[in-house]
């Protein structure tokens, strides 16, 4: 109960963040109910199979070749489906005054990340199907396996090859906040690379930060919006939940259960797939045209785990935040830092528990700042009492 508590660290949510917070979920559901009727749309009208007879036409009847052309097809056509939502997205970060990024940079950041997706996207599928022709049988179990060495090799990557596609990093040159992040890391008996600028403010007024990489190019990166406005306590409070995650290895272990949930969903995929086959809705396995099957079962299973996955992601969060109260003097800029993220990038506070509980991958920030108030008196009472 919020009994006795200082008023000024539990400010309510303004009406336009709650605003900007639904008509954010809502474009996130009519974006995810676009793909999804897709999808439907291409396997019951016959659309993937009159798609991937103009592959092969355009493709001289090369296997490899067709399958690349359907996959740009098929994100082509899915992109002109959501783009107005995207649009829409872009607008509305504008609107509530998140982002002062020009037009031309966005659509420049849209054909960046079309590309991106489609290179990627194409090399998945392509090991995909070549994969199914050599062994109908237990393509599902080696092409998870090579998956999840490209998504080992992604994640590593991402640093240093895929993030500075569409921002600026550089070393932090702070030399206080340097000596911070040595002090933390030595504490905590680790050692991180290396704490990098993020030049967020050139698209979006949001703060953030975020722990990235793997072995050689594990990072800790803090936006600029957050490293020029945010006190050096403040900082250090959001270094130190970083830290946390990186002791605690949640990457890694997210990983891992990302791997668990891909095995399910490879599994689930061979079985539709030799079922759809059974029933003559596709010649044969390698008929790339059940693309939108496959695509399809993971959207699904992703929809119905989203909430189990979220409950472990705050469970992640709830870690590192208790690893940032051990590790700094006061939780106090802890609270403050909460509250000023809250404010800046416009978040709810206090979502309604369903909201939290499909959506969230972070607790409410009202809970946050409750846990760290408790650790706290938690800690005064052991002090008291030795
Ligand atoms: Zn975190």
């Amino acid at each position: 109960m919020a009994t006795a508590v200082n008023p000024t660290s539990h400010p309510t949510d303004s009406p336009a963040a709650r605003r900007y917070n639904r008509i954010g979920r809502w474009l996130g559901m009519a974006d995810f109910l676009v793909g999804f009727v897709f999808l439907i749309g291409l396997l019951v009208t016959g659309w993937s199979g009159w798609l991937r007879d103009l592959a092969y036409r355009w493709g001289f009847q090369n296997y490899s070749i067709a399958v690349f052309l359907y996959v740009f097809l098929l994100l082509v056509i899915s992109k002109a489906l959501g783009f107005g939502l995207d649009y829409y997205g872009f607008r509305l970060e504008r609107r509530f005054q998140l982002s002062n990024q020009r037009l031309r940079s966005w659509l420049w950041d849209q054909a960046k990340s079309f590309l991106l997706g489609l290179v990627m996207i194409s090399i998945v599928v392509e090991l995909l199907y070549f994969t199914m022709r050599q062994s109908p049988q237990h393509w599902w179990l080696i092409t998870w396996a090579l998956l999840m060495g490209l998504f080992i090799m992604l994640a590593q990557l991402a640093p240093v090859l895929l993030l500075p596609i569409f921002y600026k990093f550089e070393p932090l040159d702070n030399e206080d906040l340097r000596r911070r992040v040595v002090l933390l890391s030595q504490r905590a008996g680790t050692q991180v690379r290396g704490v990098y600028r993020w030049k967020l403010s050139e698209k979006s007024k949001k703060a953030n930060a975020a722990l990235t990489g793997l072995g050689s190019t594990r990072r800790i990166i803090l936006a600029d919006t957050l490293l020029d406005n945010y006190t050096p306590d403040e900082i250090e409070a959001v270094l130190a939940h970083e830290l946390g995650h990186h002791v605690h290895r949640h990457i890694l272990k997210s990983i891992l259960v990302q791997a668990g949930i891909t095995l399910l969903g490879f599994w689930a995929a061979n079985w539709a797939l030799h079922y759809a086959v059974d029933q003559h809705m596709f010649e044969q396995l390698s008929d790339f045209a059940n693309l939108p099957l496959l695509a399809l079962i993971s959207t699904v299973l992703s929809l119905l785990l989203m909430p189990a996955l979220n409950a472990y992601s705050r469970f992640n969060e709830r870690q590192a935040d208790r690893y940032a109260f051990e590790s700094i003097t006061s939780v106090a800029p802890f609270i403050s830092s909460m509250n000023r993220l809250a404010e800046q990038n416009l978040a709810e506070r206090t979502p309604s528990k369903w909201v939290e509980w499909l959506f969230h991958s972070h607790p409410a920030i009202s809970k946050r700042v409750a846990a760290a108030e408790a650790w706290e008196r938690e800690q005064n009472a052991v002090g008291f009492s030795v």
